[in-house]
């Protein structure tokens, strides 16, 4: 395990412009690396594996769960599991931070083994409705998918309690320049305590 990993995990309810909000944290502050998942969940059109998320069989996740190579692993949906290699995080220090977009509990169960060395974010929709809205804007899933995810939506903002920080993400320049500045301030304190 690395002796002094920096770790950001920034979460979110599907379309609440996260990925955006992280590209953005990504084009400000280079050295920040994005972690890539393991997940069970087929991969859409357009992902690519090893870059969008590692995709394994059940078979093959469970066989890295059990030889201790996930840091934390959740089924974020029912029947699809996702899951923090612990690879990137042993990779990380001060100088090279690494980036989670994951769940509501993987992000606090980073928090309850890494304490100081984590920023928890959590960023907010505006509203459901809002969200609802930018669902249905991306079309890339089925009307299913996208109650599903509304109800984890719904269960994940009960959450927000549990991070470092929330941004509400009701107007995508503010939200962005926060984020740097929060994740600025952090990479600082990380690197004065390495
Ligand atoms: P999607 O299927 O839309 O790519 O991801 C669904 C959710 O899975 C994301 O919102 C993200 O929070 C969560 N997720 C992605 N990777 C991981 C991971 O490694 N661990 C956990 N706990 N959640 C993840």
């Amino acid at each position: 395990m690395s002796n002094s990993p920096c770790i950001l995990v920034v979460t979110a309810p599907s379309g609440s412009g996260k990925t955006t909000l992280a590209r953005r944290l990504m084009a400000a502050l280079p050295n920040i690396r994005f972690s890539v998942s393991a997940t069970t969940r087929a991969p859409r059109s357009g992902e690519v594996d090893g870059r969008d998320y590692h995709f394994l069989s059940p078979e093959a996740f469970e066989q890295a769960r059990e030889e201790g190579r996930l840091a934390e692993c959740e089924e974020v949906y029912p029947g699809c599991w996702y899951g923090t290699l612990l690879s990137e995080i042993d990779a990380s220090d001060a100088d090279h931070p690494i980036l989670l977009d994951i769940d509501v509990k993987g992000a606090s169960r980073i928090k309850e083994i890494h304490g100081d060395r984590v920023l928890t974010v959590f960023i907010r929709p505006p509203s459901l409705d809002v969200l609802e809205h930018r669902l249905r804007a991306r079309a890339s899933d089925s009307d299913e998918a996208i109650r599903v995810r509304l109800d984890r939506a719904a269960h994940e903002l009960g959450w927000e309690d549990h991070f470092d920080v929330v941004i509400v993400n009701d107007n995508l320049d503010t939200a962005a320049e926060r984020l740097v500045t929060v994740v600025g301030d952090f990479l600082v304190a990380c690197r004065r305590t390495a």
